[in-house]
């Protein structure tokens, strides 16, 4: 069984977030033993635990209350707390601090060939995405109807493919995004990756951890500020 005293941080396992997280505690002195690719990796100096999983389950580990911590990018965690709202099931969390890496921007894009001169060119038209939750709050605040077409991955092809006129994905570089003929053209949430936790009762030993932890981390950042 688990040592309910030690504190339980999910991470991504293996992508875009997975080295900053990893590096972010090892800047913390938490020596994790990442030996083995499992599902747990126990850290030798602290009471913590990492779980490393697939981002898009860190949100819900951390709102259900099965992990204490989680490190997670803000739009895969305001995607699940606005698909949790819509399904009235439990979606509360604390951010404790945002931190200094993951940083992206969900953005609207168009095919180069497309004329687009206003957000209203948008109207009526299917968008593919990943993130039909956050599209829906921006445009319905724009007062603009849309079609939409859900794509867990591929979304930067679905106007070659004629699955879509429009996306709506992550963008950093923008590299991506011209290689597949669009353009971008509206910004619809900037994101970066923040600590999170769980919003029911930590008991003081955990408590304690984590105060350790959240001024470690705040140290780290500052210098590399
Ligand atoms: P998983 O297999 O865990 O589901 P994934 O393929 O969904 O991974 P990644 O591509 O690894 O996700 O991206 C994880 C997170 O990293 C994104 O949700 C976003 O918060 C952030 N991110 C995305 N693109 C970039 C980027 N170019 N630079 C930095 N961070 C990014
Ligand atoms: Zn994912």
């Amino acid at each position: 069984m688990f040592n309910n005293n030690r504190i339980r941080i999910a991470m991504q396992k293996t992508g875009r977030l997975s080295s900053d997280s990893i590096k972010l505690l090892t800047s913390c002195g938490i020596k994790i033993n990442l030996k083995q690719q499992k599902l747990i990796a126990f850290a030798e100096n602290m009471p913590i635990d990492a779980m490393l999983v697939r981002d898009d389950d860190i949100p819900g580990l951390v709102m259900d209350g099965v992990v204490d911590l989680g490190i997670v990018g803000e739009n895969v965690l305001e995607e699940e707390r606005l698909n949790r709202i819509s399904q009235n099931s439990e979606h509360s969390y604390v951010t404790l601090t945002r931190l200094d890496f993951g940083i992206c921007r969900l953005s609207l894009a168009v095919p180069v060939n497309t004329t687009y001169t206003h957000i209203n060119s948008l109207k009526n038209i299917r968008i593919a995405t990943s993130y039909p939750h956050l599209l829906k709050k921006y445009l319905d605040k724009k007062n603009i109807s849309f079609k939409s077409c859900m794509l867990n991955g591929s979304v930067e092809v679905a106007p070659r493919a004629g699955l879509a006129d429009a996306i709506c994905d992550l963008v950093s570089t923008g590299a991506t995004l011209e290689a597949n003929g669009l353009r971008e053209v509206q910004v619809v949430y900037r994101s970066r990756a923040c600590l999170i936790s769980k919003n029911g009762d930590i008991n003081t030993d955990k408590k304690e951890v984590i105060n350790k932890l959240m001024t470690r981390i705040k140290g780290v950042i500052k210098a590399r500020e």
